[in-house]
């Protein structure tokens, strides 16, 4: 491998650990980041944003935080810091060229039609194909604007998929943004003024808000924390969300309900054989009663502001849609300084926001779209080729298809890491890394187009049935256990990690179980 030419672009969370395992196996990659700064979403966050994730499931699972930290929830400048220190140790940082964006790759050597019909991943079903393959990446230069040309034996997407491309809603003629005498952003611009451009511009001002999630209730907080009840911030909301205050319900860890292997027995599996289905079916009752002791708890404060989902918490959890409360969240609805307005549809005028069921406008100085982002549309921009365009993310009726959530079957000497999602995406991209990195390594083979192909179909099918709307996020929140064996299984490491019987069942894995995986290598 040290002769391999390897690109991993991005360095959030994911490139960081891709690029450290790389350096481990004797690989020397380059890494591209378009931001001047390492840390992707953690570089640009609101100020008040922090872990949602308890710490010692946000770590690598051999950097543990150091003493200094002692918040269960670090802020977001915290992960930076840790983030720092973790490419300082590793001398990932000295691999890092800030400030190049990578803005299109094309394959060359082998024509499409070919690696269309391959039966084998890469032709060979080896990391770097047979060698008449490459990848040609274009690097744009954010100092001069110059594009360079980098030919490439293999790529690591890790690009992220909370940033970048916003995803905002569209309006009929004359009722959209235009209409309106204010400013409109969106939450990702927010978080790049900074926190004092940030407070600057909201500080005395009618601010609302559109969407209930993460970036939305951040900013709300953040608001309501400025401007009190004397100028309330209002948060325009289409889909009511599980918004958790903690992760006890009624005192007991919820994380022992959903995260642990005899969570996972409670669900049916991709690949499962007859007496695990089995046993899924039987127990699936008590998967449903374990859902309502969770709900009969987190419904208690949204019940007040008719906020309970239409969705079960299993099914939000299913799909990692589930955001954590900033402290005091309820508090300020009750208090006045944060308003919410349910509404499926709204609609820009001139001085505010419409919403329906309401004759008068939500008057508004600043509308901020905390809208989400289109993971989809920035995986497929990077592509040049219109082939690889209409393959890469799949149908709009199926999961992103990616074999471990990381290697798409009809794609060759290219990965993604960071797309699917898990109760810790930090925790996931760096085993996830680990696994990939064993593969380039000569650790194992990948099974051929048609078998990988199946297994995503399996994975397509649990995603619906248990995260019904949202299948699209490709999560594997509660089947971390499960998805993690078999990725211990490819790389030839026991994925029984914990120390007797009942620590194995009902203690929940992270990070710090696979400290000591040591992948087989060639
Ligand atoms: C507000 C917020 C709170 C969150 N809280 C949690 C949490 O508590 N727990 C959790 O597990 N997850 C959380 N997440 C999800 C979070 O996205 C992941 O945890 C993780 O940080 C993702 O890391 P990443 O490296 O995959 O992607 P990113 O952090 O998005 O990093 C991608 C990097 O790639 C760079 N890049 C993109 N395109 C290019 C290109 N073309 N060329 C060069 N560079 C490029 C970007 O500049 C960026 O630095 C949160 C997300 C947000 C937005």
């Amino acid at each position: 491998m040290e002769k391999k030419r390897v690109v991993v672009v991005g360095a959030g969370v994911s490139g960081l650990a891709a690029c450290k395992h790389l350096l481990e196996r004797g690989c020397r990659p380059t890494v591209f980041e378009a931001d001047a700064a390492l840390g992707g979403v953690w570089a640009r966050a609101p100020a008040c944003t922090k872990l949602q994730t308890p710490r010692p499931l946000y770590q690598y699972s051999d950097f543990p935080w150091p003493d200094s930290v002692a918040e269960v929830f670090p802020d977001h400048r915290q992960v930076v810091a840790y983030l720092d220190e973790y490419a300082r140790h590793f001398g990932v940082l000295g691999c890092i060229r800030f400030g190049h964006r990578v803005v299109g790759m094309e394959f060359h050597g082998v024509g499409e039609r070919e690696v269309d019909a391959w039966e084998e991943w890469a032709g060979n079903g080896q990391a770097f194909g047979s060698g008449d393959g490459e990848w040609r990446l274009s690097v744009a230069s954010a100092a001069d604007g110059h594009v360079e040309t980098h030919k490439v034996d293999f790529v690591i997407l890790c690009i992220g998929k909370f940033s970048g491309v916003p995803s905002i809603p569209t309006f009929p003629t004359g009722k959209g943004p235009e209409e309106f005498d204010g400013q409109v952003i969106h939450s990702m611009d927010y978080a790049r003024m900074g926190p004092s451009k940030a407070k600057e511009m909201i500080t005395g001002k009618r601010v609302t808000v559109v969407g209930y999630q993460k970036s939305a209730l951040d900013i709300a907080a953040e608001c309501a924390e400025v401007n009190g009840t004397a100028h309330p911030c209002t948060m325009v909301v289409r889909t009511k969300h599980w918004i958790l205050p903690d992760f006890f319900a009624w005192g007991y860890d919820i994380s022992k309900l959903y995260l642990n292997r005899f969570s996972e027995l409670l669900i049916h599996k991709p690949g499962e054989g007859f007496l695990l289905s089995l046993l899924a079916t039987f127990l699936t009752p008590l998967r449903w009663a374990f859902s309502k002791f969770a709900e009969s708890y987190y419904s208690i404060p949204m019940k007040k502001y008719d906020m309970v989902p239409d969705h079960s918490l299993f099914e939000a959890l299913a799909a990692s849609v589930i955001a954590s409360a900033p402290k005091d969240h309820y508090n300020r609805l009750e208090e006045g300084s944060i308003v919410l307005k349910k509404s499926k549809t709204f609609s820009f005028c001139k001085e505010g926001v419409l919403v329906e069921g309401e004759p008068s406008p939500i008057k508004s100085d600043i509308v901020i779209f905390g809208t989400g982002f289109k993971g989809d549309e920035k995986i497929k921009d990077m592509f040049t080729s219109e082939y690889f365009q209409s393959i890469v993310v799949g149908l709009t009726s199926t999961t992103v298809p990616l074999y471990r959530e990381c290697i798409h079957p009809k794609i060759p000497q290219l990965a993604v890491i960071g797309y699917s999602e898990s109760i810790s995406n930090l925790y996931t991209s760096d085993i996830r890394a680990k696994w990939l990195v064993c593969f380039m390594d000569g650790g194992f083979k990948l099974p051929n187009v048609t078998a990988m192909q199946k297994d995503i179909l399996e994975w397509d099918k649990y995603m619906k049935r248990y995260s019904g709307r949202y299948f699209r996020r490709s999560s594997i929140m509660i089947l971390h256990n499960w998805y993690n064996d078999l990725l211990c299984r490819d790389m030839g490491c026991n994925p029984r990690r914990k120390k007797g019987f009942f620590a194995e069942l009902f203690d929940v894995y992270g990070p710090s179980d696979y400290a000591d995986l040591l992948p087989k290598k060639e």
